[in-house]
Parts: structure tokens; C-alpha cells; sequence
């Protein structure tokens, strides 16, 4: 039989070289490539046996280390290879890989960082040398009768012969340098299936001595040594299987195995994509905000990748937008390269498409919770509605979905109860014409804030938002399903036809008869305030600030000025109401002493009267106090006169 010898290909025989130096303290990954083709090698031919019954069935990988000759050995019973597969395959051919590793390895100057790129660019068989002197494959191709020795030392070429082998698949027997002669161990290699190639679904077996105390003739105590074979993995896929086929309790200790929290997750979301990117995934949204979770800023990625069940990576934050990232669990892709870089984990369109598919799943998720089961919706909420609000304002593509998952409480519901933006547009009387929002630190301010005035007397509930970032995201959402949300602290209120002109008709009127003393106010307060008007926001109060359509509310800028002190000031409009008995009376002393000082210091009352309504500190509150004293002593005075 003749025994071929042939080079390797170029670019092959650089990164053979770079693997034979290779200092890379992470060696053990030639375990998981090694097993990885074996995995990839059996689902082929199981595939195959679907049309021919007479292939091999009882499918196994098993590592064999023989100490004496100082190898290891990974068989399998899959496809196995032809001799021109062998020559193209594993001999020859460059593929996109080779030369993608070496050029990155050139960039760095090679050197010690070099061989770090071995373990992110995870170069398949080849990484086979960073540990062996030799590698001899024997292979028999299914379905065939021939089988062919491939054997190489790694430099710069192989020889290939024919030779017998009785079952089909793949022997892949690696003679270790020295320096490797650990991995002959049982338990090193038994540790690097675990860490890696723990849910391969087919078994990976491994013959290994265990000690047995048994008892001799005479019944004494003595030690032996036997030959147990063992199976390595725990093959559980669990996110493989189909749903039906796996218990609750399962799944619930898979979670709490993979996020190290105890007790069952709030939602498990079991979804497989097909068509243009294949994959199939386990999620799990948790039921409590982990306590580690930090709102602001993103930590490590819950997902964990895995590449037709070899573990690829925990930390791939781009396989879920930022504000998805409380949801923990497994992607397996199908059609992703095992040996994917770093580089690719964080920009690859594939891995952008699982990112779509998986986000377009979870909020479906959400919103089937939602009108499904509304108590547990409400609970996640409570968790995590921050990360939805998130999501309005950063996930443009799903920005409808994510706004209907908002919740909010409303002026006209007791503390507690929540509804959506549906809710409270079909809640909607005929003739409201915007959806209404007021923003500000507790509920129990925005109730009591004279903004409503106008909105109460209508019956126009009111979204009460008093959550610093909901001012951000509504300023998202200028629109819901035709109507406009409108800020009640902002600009006017837009009513009815009906009802508007006769308004707009009694605040000219107000105005116009009240010109000088509306200047009188305005001078008073000087720089304080943007303007002074009557308006007919107010039934109840007399006075009111009123925030530029497009400036931020009070509250947005208290919340400004807390992270930054040099945030800046933007007044307001002061709004009086013209039917309130403080202004009529005020009026009535407008005309008949137009420079009674009363009138300057009423004018600054109505300001500072409008700051503590909304909520917001007074620049001089003992100045407000002196006022409020003097005022009571004069009435006080009035009423012991009068008696
Ligand atoms: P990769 O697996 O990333 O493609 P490898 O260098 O590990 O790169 O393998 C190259 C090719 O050799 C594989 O794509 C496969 O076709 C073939 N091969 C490797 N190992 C086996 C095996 N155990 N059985 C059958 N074919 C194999």
C-alpha cells in the first residue's frame, strides 16, 4: 500500500508553527474542538441515517489515554472522513479562519500576545499541536468500505495510507509533548468536558481506574483496582428538548444553576428561531430585581452562548439590547462558527438578528403576561418597569410594543391601581381631545396640584408620573393612538371647540381688563418669571406656574439641579385666576391706590403660593413666613375690631 506524503498549504503551515510555540496558558480548549468535531461529525451521519438504516446508531464519543504510549485518543462513530476529505479538509485548504487568525496574530506584533488569540479564534483541529508532537486520524468514511491514516508532526506536511479499521467515524490519536502528559489524567479531562462540553448530547465516554475495596478469601479487607467506564457529560440540553418533555422542577434548577438565585424564575420563555438565523433558546425572567442589578449601568450579559452545545461564552451583551438585560438564560445557535472571535461576538449581523428575534420574543412575551394574567404583569412592573421605560427611549424599532407595556397611576384611580395607555385613551370622555400627564415626586403633591383645576371640572383623568426618567420617556411618546400627550405643567391645554372659545373669550377678557396690574406683577417679580397672565386653567387657587411647551417641567429641573448644580434656570409663566377673591380684591386695590405696597407684596405671595402648590422649594421662605404672620395679625386685628 502506498503512503502519500504532501505538503500543507501556506498559510496552514504559519499557524501550525504558531500552535507548536504556543505559550497560551489555556491549552485545555483542544478538548473542546476535538469533541466539537466528533459532535458535528455524529450529527451527520445521524442525519444520513435517517435514509439508510443500515449506518451505525448507538452514537458515542469516547476519549481513550493510554499512559504507557503516552497518548489520547477521541473516537467517534460519526461521518468519518474520505481520503479527499482529509487531504482538503484537515490537510490542506485554508479556511476564512486560518487566515483571519493570522493576520490578527501579525497586528500584535506576535510575541506573547499571539498565542492569547489561539483561544478566541479557537483554530479547530489544528489547536491539537499546542499539545501533541504527533496526531495520526484514522478515518472511515459511513456507508464506505476504505478507511485512511492521516499523520503529521505538525510542521510542514502529512502522509496519508490506507489502512483497516472495522467501524466507521473518526480516531483522532494525539501523541502529547511532554509538557502535556497531564491531560492522560482522568479527572483533567473529565474537568475540561464539564467546563465546556457538558451538554454535547451524544455521551462522551472515558474508560478510567477507580480504587474498590473488596474482601479476599479469608474475608480481609483489600484494595483493587478495576476499569470503570464513565460518561462524562451530563448531556442535559435541556434547552434542546421540547417543552412538553421536561418537568417544571427542571427547569426551575437549571435557572437557579444558571443565575445562582434561588426559587423559581417569574417567566420561562422557551423559544426556537428558524429561517434566516437558526437557534433555539431558554429564558428566563427573573421575579425579583437580583441584588447586584445596577439600574444605571449594564454588568455582564445573562445569556450564555453556545454554538451547537459547546459552551462559547457568558458574556456577549450584544446578543440582548441594554434594557433586556435582567433576563438570564441560553442562545444555541446553529449557524454561528465555533471558533468565533471576540471581535465577532460583539458586531456580526447574526448575532444582531438573534439580538432582534430574542427581543421581539421577550416583549411579545411581556405583552401576552400583560393581558393574560395582569397580577403577575404588575409584579414584574413593580420590578422591572424601570427597564421598559428604558426601552421606550432607546429601542426605536420596538418603541410602539414597549409603550403599551407602560403602566401608570391616574389622578381618577386610588393609589395602587395601574393602567395602561390603552386604558386610559379608550377611558377617554368623547369630547377630551389630548391625553393628559403631570410629572412631580409623590402622588400626593400631583393630586393636590392646582394644574388640575381645569382638567377635575371636565372629569379628565390625568397620568401621574413620579419617576424622575418618565419625563425623559414620554418626551418619547408624542402621540398615542391620534391623541397628543400633553404635560399639564406645560404650555395650554388644548379642549373642545365647545368649550374652548369660551374660555379663550373669558381670559381676553380678563386680560384685557386687567392690563396694568398684570404689568404691576410682572415688574414686581421682575426676572423670576417668563410672563403673567390670567388664565383659565384655575378654578380653585389663585395662581399657577406654567413651564414653555418644550421647556423642562419644575420637577425635570429640580431632578437637573440635583445631579448638577450649575443646571440652569428657566422660568415660567405665572397664571392668576381672574374669578379667584384674592385678585378681585387685589383689583379693587389696583384701582383705587395703584402704589399701594400691599400690592407688590401680594405679587410675590402668588409666586411663592404657586412654588409650594407644585411642590417646589421657596427662595425665601422666612421672607414668605414674616408675610404670611403679618398678614394673619392684620386679620386677626380686623376681626377683634369688628366685634
Ligand atoms: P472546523 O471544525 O472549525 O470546521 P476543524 O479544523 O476542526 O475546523 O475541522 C476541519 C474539517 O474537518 C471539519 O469541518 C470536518 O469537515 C472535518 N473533520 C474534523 N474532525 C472530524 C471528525 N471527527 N469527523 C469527521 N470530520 C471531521
Amino acid at each position: 500500500m502506498t503512503k502519500d506524503s504532501m505538503q500543507f498549504q501556506a498559510e496552514v503551515q504559519q499557524l501550525l508553527q504558531l500552535m507548536i510555540h504556543s505559550v497560551y496558558s489555556n491549552k485545555d480548549i483542544f478538548i473542546r474542538e476535538l469533541v466539537a468535531n466528533a459532535a458535528d461529525a455524529i450529527d451527520k451521519a445521524r442525519f444520513e441515517s435517517i435514509s439508510k438504516p443500515d449506518l451505525a446508531r448507538d452514537w458515542e464519543i469516547r476519549i481513550e489515554a493510554d499512559k504507557e504510549a503516552g497518548t489520547l485518543s477521541f473516537i467517534d462513530n460519526g461521518i468519518g472522513m474520505t481520503r479527499e476529505e482529509l487531504i482538503s479538509d484537515i490537510g490542506t485548504i485554508a479556511r476564512s479562519g486560518t487566515r483571519a487568525f493570522i493576520e490578527a496574530v501579525r497586528k500584535k506584533d506576535a510575541g506573547a500576545s499571539g498565542p492569547e488569540l489561539i483561544g478566541q479564534f479557537g483554530v479547530g483541529f489544528y489547536s491539537a499541536f499546542m499539545v501533541s508532537e504527533r496526531a495520526d486520524i484514522f478515518s472511515r468514511k459511513a456507508g464506505t468500505g476504505k478507511a485512511w491514516k492521516w499523520s503529521s508532526d505538525g510542521k510542514d506536511s502529512f502522509t496519508i495510507e490506507e489502512t483497516e479499521k472495522e467501524t466507521q467515524g473518526t480516531t483522532v490519536v494525539l501523541t502529547l509533548k511532554d509538557e502535556a502528559k497531564s491531560y492522560l489524567e482522568y479527572w483533567t479531562v473529565s474537568s475540561v468536558i464539564k467546563k465546556y462540553s457538558d451538554f454535547i448530547e451524544y455521551p462522551i465516554r472515558m474508560k478510567h481506574l477507580v480504587k474498590k475495596n473488596e474482601k479476599d478469601e479469608k474475608g480481609k479487607n483489600v484494595e483493587k483496582e478495576e476499569l470503570e467506564d464513565s460518561t462524562l457529560n451530563t448531556m442535559k440540553a435541556i434547552w434542546l428538548r421540547s417543552e412538553s418533555e421536561v418537568k417544571d422542577e427542571e427547569y426551575d434548577s437549571f435557572y437557579n444553576h444558571l443565575t445562582g438565585q434561588y426559587g423559581k424564575p417569574l417567566q420561562r420563555i422557551v423559544y426556537s428561531a428558524e429561517g434566516t438565523s437558526e437557534f433555539k433558546s431558554l429564558l428566563f425572567i427573573p421575579e425579583h430585581v437580583p441584588f447586584d442589578f445596577q439600574f444605571g449601568e449594564r454588568k455582564t450579559n445573562g445569556l450564555h452562548l453556545y454554538v451547537r452545545r459547546v459552551f462559547i461564552t457568558d458574556n456577549c451583551p450584544s446578543l440582548l439590547p441594554d434594557y433586556l438585560r435582567f433576563v438570564a438564560g441560553v442562545v444555541d445557535s446553529s449557524d454561528l462558527p465555533l471558533n468565533i472571535s471576540r471581535e465577532m461576538l460583539q458586531d456580526n449581523p447574526r448575532i444582531r438578528k438573534i439580538n432582534t428575534n430574542l427581543s421581539k420574543r421577550i416583549i411579545s412575551e411581556l405583552a401576552k403576561m400583560l393581558e393574560n394574567d395582569r397580577e403577575k404583569y404588575e409584579r414584574f412592573y413593580k420590578e422591572f418597569g424601570r427597564l421598559i421605560k428604558e426601552g421606550v427611549h432607546t429601542d426605536f424599532a420596538n418603541k410602539e410594543k414597549l409603550q403599551d407595556l407602560l403602566l401608570f397611576e391616574t389622578v381618577n384611580n386610588p393609589k395602587g391601581k395601574l393602567v395602561t395607555l390603552k386604558e386610559y385613551r379608550s377611558a377617554m370622555p368623547a369630547l377630551q381631545q389630548e391625553i393628559y400627564y403631570i410629572t412631580g415626586d409623590n402622588r400626593e403633591t400631583l393630586e393636590n396640584s392646582p394644574h388640575l383645576e381645569i382638567l377635575r371640572k371636565e372629569n379628565y383623568d390625568v397620568l401621574l408620573m413620579t419617576d424622575p426618567i418618565d419625563e425623559f420617556v414620554i418626551s418619547g411618546i408624542p402621540e398615542y393612538e391620534s391623541k397628543k400627550l400633553k404635560s399639564v405643567n406645560k404650555g395650554n391645554v388644548k379642549f373642545d371647540e365647545s368649550i374652548q372659545k369660551d374660555l379663550e373669550e373669558k381670559t381676553k377678557k380678563a386680560n384685557d381688563d386687567n392690563k396694568e396690574l398684570v404689568e404691576l406683577i410682572k415688574k414686581t417679580l421682575g426676572t423670576k418669571v417668563k410672563d403673567v397672565t390670567f388664565s383659565s386653567r384655575l378654578t380653585e387657587s389663585a395662581s399657577c406656574l406654567v413651564s414653555g411647551e418644550y421647556d423642562p417641567s419644575a420637577y425635570m429641573q429640580r431632578v437637573l439641579k440635583a445631579v448638577n448644580k450649575d443646571a440652569p434656570n428657566v422660568s415660567r409663566t405665572l397664571e392668576l385666576n381672574p374669578t379667584h377673591p384674592l385678585l378681585v380684591a387685589m383689583k379693587k386695590l389696583f384701582e383705587k391706590s395703584k402704589d399701594n405696597p400691599k400690592l407688590s407684596e401680594f405679587s410675590e405671595m402668588l409666586y411663592d403660593q404657586a412654588l409650594l402648590a407644585e411642590g417646589s422649594p421657596l427662595p425665601d421662605p422666612v421672607l414668605f413666613t414674616k408675610r404670611t404672620a403679618s398678614l394673619m395679625t392684620f386679620c386677626a386685628e380686623k376681626e377683634v375690631s369688628a366685634e
